[in-house]
């Protein structure tokens, strides 16, 4: 799964206000598997506008242990029967409990252990929290299309599908739906038959036949264009909008070789029947639900956006997964960089095969950068969590990616290709964790590798490196010193240092540091031209290095690693000044690779000053529009400069070919404070581009301006009917606007209604979060938006953005004089006694029909079976 970093992401990071603390949370382990679940088949009938799915769940399983009763999960289930067949015989009814969370099934007579039973549970659900998502127009929408999309991971397919929804449990699957004539329904799988029931209605046979977990299960049904190609006699297919279906190719155009080259460079080909990719109506990111990948449908793109955008990242990540979380996956989520850590590490492998090198190096570079900032407090493999969702993190991700980088660099690319695809083969169809593939990799290198795995996959961190190069001349011999400085333990690593010199070839110096220090003298043929510590990037760090200026300048435009180039533009950036400014802008107009344009371009912005501000004014001219949006966007800190804001104007006024850059430009225009900002910028607001990042632009702008004559405006951006994205810039200007314009009473109060009424309507998280980032702006203004905001608190669907409402009822509140608090507490006490009386009636009646139904041994064991609850 890839969720696009979005506000919600960020602020949750920082919101640790009713988050528990880490230390407090749950051991977690893998779920107790009581049967196995041979083969899940669905039987279901999806009516959109009603937002319901009916139908019938069949499910083939084993007992693993003797079983008075199986237990399956599924929230908020309308049962109608359940029957069971033992060892196929004929259906007899069954004795059930439907708990909400849960549908515990009772036998007649215990299941033996190798005994097999088909158990049907006949049911409904209908508008479920989580799990399966039903668009249709609504106000705030209305050119929304009839859609349902499914999204399980992690532990949301049981809102739909009752299941064993932990991923240690793996079965074959089967979907039959019906759905009004002229909608296409999409699943895992290969497509056995569809059928016309003559009555209006049309019915989708797909059959997934190899086992894969539960939060793999996927259903989209919707209005979709179907383009299709082949690959080795697989059908590869593409499901988009009808409006956009002009767009398939340019944004799709790699899937065909990217299967190919992952099938090849991974040694183990692409396991599924078929590989769809469907673009859905507000969907996040990517789900890598087995060969039915979902993606969001504003990764279609015209060709000015593909100018400097490409879905390419997104759809390596998504198909990478399909090995990796799919044929093997982890069996915990404790284990889910073995998922995501491989997926965003074959992003970069991608890159290198198709762009080269330095988009490899690039790509892992930004991993490494991320990976540092997300990897402090918690190692990757951590049993001690909330939710599964809290693992998906940088950890998971950037940090995963770069640990598998680094076991690439420790054991050379052919043992490494070598070892994941033993891997794969020995562990398909089966859950994984992490000292698997350690000990895979260790029999096929014959290293040992726990040391590696302890440091990167136990522990959390990264070492802070410090390396000093001095020179004996009268000996010609280099003195190199390296001390890592954290305060926790040493890091076992290598380190190589290479030389360059005028002539000659380069020399490589590597030992491996087991301690806190270490000295090396290495004697030298002469003064080097270059002194680059760890060229390749071995080893996730933060660096700091001293040495002479001239190796550092060489270092800037000569060195033939991407990082080695971007550490020497920092390292002049943190220096200053005019002189190392004008060094840097002259780096800048020689770079030949974009990403280190864009690092020298961000090195400027730091440093500051005249020679940098004319550096990046030159830099708006450059090729590369990536480095262009980079230039534009530093010189935003060039505030109310007179030169930088004729040079921006000038930009807009032309147009750039670019829709990013343009965007950019007109953001930095609000920053930059210029007279007569908001007349220049409201034309912009006619313009259309992809994911209407130029709209957008001008509301962030607006917001900055904080000029009141915008309001009016922004309050017509975030209403009914107005794209979402649009929306959602308008609402987060609203709170900037509060927050820094001279606004009246009534003006704040307009824009606090305006905003708690979109907190309840908007159907996207995503606004939701915007809505909360602005009220939290607004502090004690926003005091009538408390009983919205604990009803989100209480009642979103959405966990994350539950705990992100507490954090601003929290920050509300305590912008409050405290009279105003004692009230407040009183009326929540009294909600909380209401909720408890309602609990309690509903737990007495539970436990009626429990003691009833089912032996009270066999309550506790059904309950503990599945260990991640998700909170309702
Ligand atoms: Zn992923």
């Amino acid at each position: 799964m890839k969720r696009i970093v979005g506000a919600l992401w960020i602020i949750l990071a920082g919101s640790g206000v009713f988050v528990p603390v880490a230390d407090a949370a749950p051991l977690r382990t893998a779920g107790d598997r009581p049967a196995d679940i041979l083969h899940l088949k669905l039987d279901l009938n999806v009516n959109i506008p009603l937002e319901r799915a009916r139908g019938t769940a069949t499910i083939r399983l084993r007992a693993l242990r003797d079983l008075p009763s199986v237990r399956f999960d599924a929230v908020d289930f309308d049962v109608r029967a359940v029957t069971v067949a033992r060892n196929g015989g004929p259906a007899h009814e069954a004795d059930f409990i439907n708990d909400g969370e849960s549908i515990t099934v009772l036998f007649d007579r215990a299941l033996k252990r190798g005994e097999e039973a088909v158990v049907t549970i006949a049911y409904s659900v209908t508008k479920p929290k989580q799990g399966l998502h039903f668009f249709h127009p609504t106000v705030s929408d209305p050119d929304t299309p009839y859609q349902v999309w499914s999204q399980g991971e992690s532990i949301e397919n049981r809102y739909w599908v009752p299941c064993f929804d932990h991923p240690n449990e793996m079965q074959t699957t089967e979907m039959i739906v019906t759905v009004e004539e002229g909608y296409e329904a999409v699943s895992n799988g290969r497509l056995i038959s569809k059928k016309d029931n003559g009555d209006g209605t049309v019915t989708f046979h797909w059959l997934q036949d190899q086992p894969h977990v539960a939060y793999l299960i996927t259903l989209v049904v919707g209005k979709f264009h179907v383009a299709k190609e082949t690959w080795r006699g697989k059908p590869v297919l593409y499901y988009v909008p009808p409006d956009k279906k002009e767009m398939v190719q340019r944004t799709f155009e790699h899937t065909v070789d990217l299967l190919e080259y992952f099938s090849n460079r991974i040694g183990v080909e692409y396991p599924w029947d078929k590989y769809a990719q469907i673009c859905a109506e507000q969907f996040g990111g990517g789900m890598e639900n087995t060969s039915a990948t979902t993606l969001g449908s504003w990764i279609l793109h015209d060709e000015r956006a593909h100018l400097d955008y490409s879905a390419d990242g997104l759809i390596a990540h998504e198909m990478a997964h399909q090995w990796f979380g799919d044929l093997v996956t982890c069996r915990d989520w404790a284990h889910v960089w073995l998922n995501e850590g491989f997926a965003s590490f074959m992003e970069p492998v991608w890159y290198e095969h198709h762009l080269g090198k330095d988009e490899y190096d690039y790509a892992i570079y930004q991993d490494m950068q991320a990976a540092i900032r997300g990897g402090k407090k918690r190692p990757i493999v951590d049993r001690f969590y909330e939710d599964p969702d809290d693992m998906f993190d940088s950890r998971a991700y950037p940090k995963g990616s770069s640990v598998l980088h680094m076991l690439r660099r420790r054991v050379g690319d052919e043992l490494f290709w070598t070892s994941v695809r033993t891997y794969l083969t020995r562990y398909a169809h089966q859950p994984v964790e992490t000292w698997q593939f350690r000990r895979v990799f260790e029999e096929v290198t014959g290293r040992s590798l726990e040391r590696f795995f302890y440091d990167w996959t136990e522990r959390p961190g990264a070492p802070e490196l410090e390396f000093r190069f001095d020179w004996d001349a009268s000996e010609n011999l280099a003195e190199l010193a390296f001390k890592q400085t954290q305060k926790e333990d040493a890091f076992e690593i290598p380190v190589e240092v290479e030389f360059r010199f005028d002539e000659g070839e380069p020399i490589v110096v590597r030992r491996t540091m087991t301690g806190k220090s270490l000295r090396v003298w290495y004697p030298l043929p002469s003064y080097p031209r270059m002194v680059l510590l760890d060229p390749r990037d071995a080893v996730l760090k933060e660096l700091t290095v001293e040495k002479d200026r001239p190796l550092w300048e060489h270092q800037l435009f000569e060195a033939p690693y991407v990082t080695a180039r971007i550490r020497a533009a920092k390292h002049f950036a943190k220096a200053g000044g005019d002189k190392n400014a004008a060094l840097l802008g002259e780096a800048l107009q020689q770079e030949s690779f974009w990403g280190v344009g864009e690092e020298i371009a961000k090195a400027l912005g730091k440093a500051g000053g005249d020679a940098a501000r004319d550096a990046l004014l030159k830099g708006l001219a450059l090729k590369h529009p990536k480095v262009r949006r980079a230039c534009v966007e530093q010189l935003a800190s060039f505030h109310q400069d007179e030169k930088v804001i004729a040079a921006v104007r000038d930009l807009l006024e032309k147009g750039d070919p670019s829709y990013r850059v343009e965007a950019e430009a007109i953001r930095t225009y609000g920053k930059l404070q210029p007279d007569g900002a908001v007349s220049f910028l409201m034309p912009f607001l006619k313009r259309d581009s992809h994911r209407d990042q130029i709209r957008a632009a001008v509301l962030t702008a607006l917001g900055d301006l904080a000029d009141p004559q915008a309001l009016p405006t922004l309050i017509e951006w975030s209403t009914n009917g107005k794209q979402r994205f649009t929306r959602s810039a308008a609402v987060r200007a609203l709170g900037k606007m509060a927050e820094e314009a001279e606004l009246s009473d009534e003006q704040i109060d307009r824009i606090v209604e305006l905003v708690t009424d979109r907190l309840r309507i908007e159907k996207s998280r995503w606004l939701r979060g915007a809505c909360l980032d602005t009220l939290e702006k607004l502090r004690r203004d926003a005091r009538s938006a408390l009983p919205v905001l604990r009803d989100v608190a209480a009642n979103d669907p959405e966990r994350r953005v539950r705990k992100r409402a507490k954090a601003v009822i929290k920050a509300i509140r305590q912008a409050e004089p405290p009279a105003a608090q004692v009230d407040d507490l009183a009326k929540e006490l009294e909600s909380l006694k209401k909720q408890n009386r309602r609990l309690r009636r509903r737990l007495e009646k539970l436990e009626g029909r429990l003691e009833r139904g089912v032996p009270a041994e066999n309550k506790v064991s059904a309950h503990a079976s599945h260990a991640p609850q998700q909170e309702k």
